[in-house]
């Protein structure tokens, strides 16, 4: 995230930030941190942005250089329409920046035919390694805009990285065995075909939100749900911190909870890289019993006979 904004950006440029969650807001802290001029074009928690929210901030403040955006915001299990977005953005001398942690290898991301400029992710989430790898991808335009760009940089510096890697090298020395750990995570993802590895994140997050639906719990993001998590709104009556706590300590079994106003209020089930039907069903039913220890009246199977006959979709012949 930071070598996008010191390649692509000099002192005092305008960008827009779309702000709806904890990594928007990192966009929006690395843009001030580098002296930029961000304007932020803020969400609500669980919303994507409206592309044409986007479109309008553009037409007011004519000058911007870039509109910084996640495609999955992970914070709050949201999605932004970049496919959108980005057809404002490539008729435009506006770099599209787009965080890509949560998106890339979640689902299709295709940056050269929805126009994205730059397109970042890490090691750590849909790629199913330890963190210490990121990856980025700039588009011509970008490669172009890099040339002009006054910010220093050194480790970050692209173009440097750039020259290296054509002569199969590196500019610096690379976490080596991240690299040997990536050539197996995508020969796995290679290997269940990644329309296959879409399909599975695609399903299991529809299986927990009709398993959520099913025992009357409201859903964090429930318009624009990305399919790499899924926020669940823990009911009233039940105090948030002690049942993820319960969960993990007692029942072996953890979620991520909410950051900010959302401490406490909600839970986040994971769908992406190696999660499969049976963590989505074991998510559920622990959901709950969960509840259920807590006095929370539900019937025992709903959430995750609602789960199950989504996935049941999936069953070979
Ligand atoms: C995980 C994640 C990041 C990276 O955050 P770290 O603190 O480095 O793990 C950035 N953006 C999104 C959308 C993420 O999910």
């Amino acid at each position: 995230m930071e070598s996008a904004i010191v390649n692509c950006f000099s002192p005092g440029d305008k960008v827009l930030v779309v702000n709806g969650g904890k990594f928007g807001e990192r966009w929006f802290k690395l843009a001030q941190v580098f002296g930029l001029a961000p304007i932020e074009l803020r969400v609500d928690w669980g919303r994507g942005i409206r592309a044409e929210e986007v479109e309008a901030a553009l037409a007011e403040h004519p000058d911007v250089r870039g509109v910084l955006v996640q495609a999955s915001e992970t914070s709050t299990t949201a999605c932004h329409p970049v496919e959108a977005i980005a057809k404002v953005t490539r008729q435009r001398d506006v770099l599209l920046v787009v965080d890509g942690i949560t998106a890339v290898g979640v689902y299709d991301v295709p940056m050269d035919r929805w126009g994205i400029d730059v397109l970042v992710t890490g090691s750590q989430k849909a790629l199913m390694l330890p963190p210490g790898l990121a990856f980025i991808a700039l588009s011509e335009r970008a490669w172009d805009r890099a040339k002009t760009v006054r910010q220093p940089r050194f480790y970050f510096d692209l173009a440097r990285e750039q020259a290296n890697q054509t002569k199969n090298t590196t500019a610096w020395t690379p976490a080596i065995s991240l690299v040997f750990g990536l050539d197996e995570a995508l020969s796995m993802m290679r290997e269940e075909g990644f329309a296959q590895v879409y399909a599975r994140h695609d399903r299991c997050a529809r299986a927990t939100r009709a398993g959520a639906e099913a025992l009357g719990l409201r859903l964090l993001a429930p318009d624009d749900p990305s399919p790499a998590a899924t926020g669940i709104f823990v009911p009233d009556g039940v105090d948030g911190k002690v049942l993820h706590a319960y969960l993990r300590d007692r029942m072996g079994v953890a979620f991520a909870g909410g950051q900010d106003h959302l401490k406490g209020k909600i839970l986040r089930l994971a769908h992406i890289g190696y999660m499969g039907a049976f963590d989505t069903i074991n998510g559920i039913a622990a959901v709950e019993m969960a509840l259920s220890h807590f006095g929370h009246p539900l019937e025992f199977g709903r959430g995750v006979g609602a789960a199950q006959r989504i996935l049941m979709s999936a069953l070979p012949d």
